[in-house]
């Protein structure tokens, strides 16, 4: 059975409310009036927002000050300072909410679900008897694969035979 999903606070969002501004997380960065500021943590390379429009209770968004696109573009500085705010971001949360699970993730692309361009991380906590995962992500959908082929496939991607291997 599928549960439906009712998000609330998204409705003025979907019929067009959302503030007119070049990018949403650059104006939270810059403090810009017309968004909604719900930064919670920052230093000079990381920002930590809580979600306007939560999945749920606790649902934070972590990006970086730089506007970037491309999850491949990430500096390491940034890639470190991804790392150190995400098991941060856990810790807190574990603290504040004691949920039972996290769902943790980036959506790369429109298709994937990613309706702001400026890179960020969604960490959702999760707690029993809420809504399915595959709900909470909304327009994910599960494919079949066949995970011998799969596997294969991966092997061979990220493992090119080293010199000396046949
Ligand atoms: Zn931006």
């Amino acid at each position: 059975m599928r549960h439906p999903l009712f998000v609330p606070a998204k409705r003025d969002y979907v019929r067009g409310a959302r503030p007119r501004v070049d990018c949403i997380l650059c104006s939270v960065r810059d403090r810009d009036a017309k968004v909604a500021r719900l930064v919670v943590a920052e230093d000079r390379n990381f920002l930590v927002s809580l979600n306007l429009f939560p999945y749920n209770p606790g649902h934070l968004l972590g990006f970086h000050r730089r506007h970037i696109e491309d999850f491949l573009h990430l500096t390491a500085r940034e890639v470190r300072a991804l790392d150190r705010w995400t098991r941060r971001i856990l810790d807190d949360l574990d603290a504040e909410y004691e949920p039972a699970g996290y769902n943790i993730g980036f959506n790369l692309g429109r298709p994937a679900g990613a309706s702001i361009g400026h890179l960020h991380l969604h960490i959702v906590p999760r707690f029993p008897n809420e809504v399915g995962f595959i709900d909470v992500i909304g327009g994910a959908r599960v494919h079949v694969d066949d995970p011998a082929a799969a596997a294969r496939r991966l092997r061979k991607r990220f493992a090119p035979p080293r010199t000396g291997e046949r």
